[in-house]
C-alpha cells in the first residue's frame, strides 16, 4: 500500500543509498500516476516551471518539486513532478493529490523520487515509510537484553534522559521501534542483518554486542566498566559511523 502514490502501489527502480538521497518510485508495471501527500503537513516548498536537466545537480535536479513538513518535523519531498497542484504555504492532507509523476531535473526517465527528512533536514532511508506513518518521537520505545540476568530490561522512550541496560552488565540484544537499526556480535565478530520495528530484534541473545548502527537517530553507547562513547549521527564503518567499541 503505497502512501505516496494515488494507486497505492508503487514499485522501487532505485534504492536509497550514499549516492542517491531517496528512494524511486513508478507504478507497478512502470506505468505513471498521481501523487499523494503521504501524511498531514503544510507545504513548505513548491518548485515549478522545471523542465528535464539530466546532469543537473543541487536543486535543479530535483525538477518540479514539493517539499512538505509533518509533525514532530520530519519532512517528504516529492522530485521530477510533471505537474504541481499545491503551492507553498497549502495545508495538505494525508492522500491528497499533489502532483503527477514526470522526469523534470535530472531524470532518465519519469518516475517519483521521494525523500524522507528528520527535523535537522537530515535525509533518512525512506523506503520503510513508502507505506507506513512517519516517526513520531514521543511513542519511539526501546529496551535491551541484559545477558547476565537473561531477561529484556523495560522500555524506555527515545529523547529522554533514561537509557537502556544496566551499566556494567554486557548487551545481548537491542529492540527500537521505527528505525532500522543492527548491532556488531562481539562473538561472531560480524554484523548481524538490519532490523525495523519489533517484527525482529538486533543481537543474539547471549552473545555481546560491541557495535550499533541505528539510522535517523542521534544515540550513544557506554562501555563496560567505562563511559559514555561519543554521539553518533550518521551509519557507515568509519570509527564515528556506529557506536561501539573500535573493532574493524
Ligand atoms: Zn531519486
Amino acid at each position: 500500500m503505497s502512501r505516496v502514490l494515488l494507486d497505492a502501489e508503487n514499485q522501487i527502480t532505485n534504492q536509497f543509498g550514499s549516492n542517491h538521497t531517496g528512494v524511486d518510485v513508478v507504478k507497478k508495471y512502470n506505468e505513471l500516476d498521481t501523487v499523494i501527500a503521504h501524511s498531514d503537513g503544510l507545504v513548505i516548498l513548491s518548485q515549478t516551471g522545471m523542465r528535464n536537466d539530466k546532469g543537473s545537480v543541487g536543486t535543479k535536479s530535483y525538477g518540479n518539486y514539493l517539499k512538505i513538513k509533518h509533525n514532530d518535523g520530519y519532512y517528504t519531498l516529492y522530485a521530477h513532478l510533471k505537474d504541481v497542484y499545491v503551492k507553498n504555504g497549502d495545508k495538505v492532507k494525508r492522500g491528497q493529490k499533489i502532483g503527477y509523476m514526470g522526469d523534470t531535473g535530472n531524470a532518465y526517465g519519469a518516475h517519483l523520487h521521494f525523500e524522507v527528512r528528520k527535523p535537522d533536514n537530515k535525509v533518512i532511508d525512506p523506503t520503510y515509510y513508502l507505506d507506513n506513518d512517519l516517526p513520531n518521537n514521543s511513542d519511539i520505545l526501546y529496551q535491551s537484553y541484559d545477558n547476565k540476568k537473561k531477561m529484556w530490561l523495560p522500555n524506555v522512550a527515545i529523547n529522554t534522559s533514561e537509557y537502556v541496560g544496566n551499566i556494567g552488565n554486557e548487551m545481548g540484544g537491542v529492540y527500537l521501534d521505527k528505525y532500522r537499526m543492527r548491532v556488531h556480535d562481539k562473538v561472531k565478530n560480524s554484523w548481524l542483518p538490519w532490523v525495523i520495528n519489533r517484527n525482529d530484534y538486533a543481537g543474539n541473545l547471549g552473545n555481546a554486542i560491541d557495535g550499533v548502527q541505528i539510522e535517523g537517530v542521534t544515540y550513544r553507547v557506554h562501555l563496560k566498566g567505562g563511559s559514555w562513547l561519543p554521539w553518533v549521527k550518521k551509519v557507515d564503518n568509519t570509527p564515528n559511523g556506529y557506536a561501539g567499541i573500535e573493532f574493524l
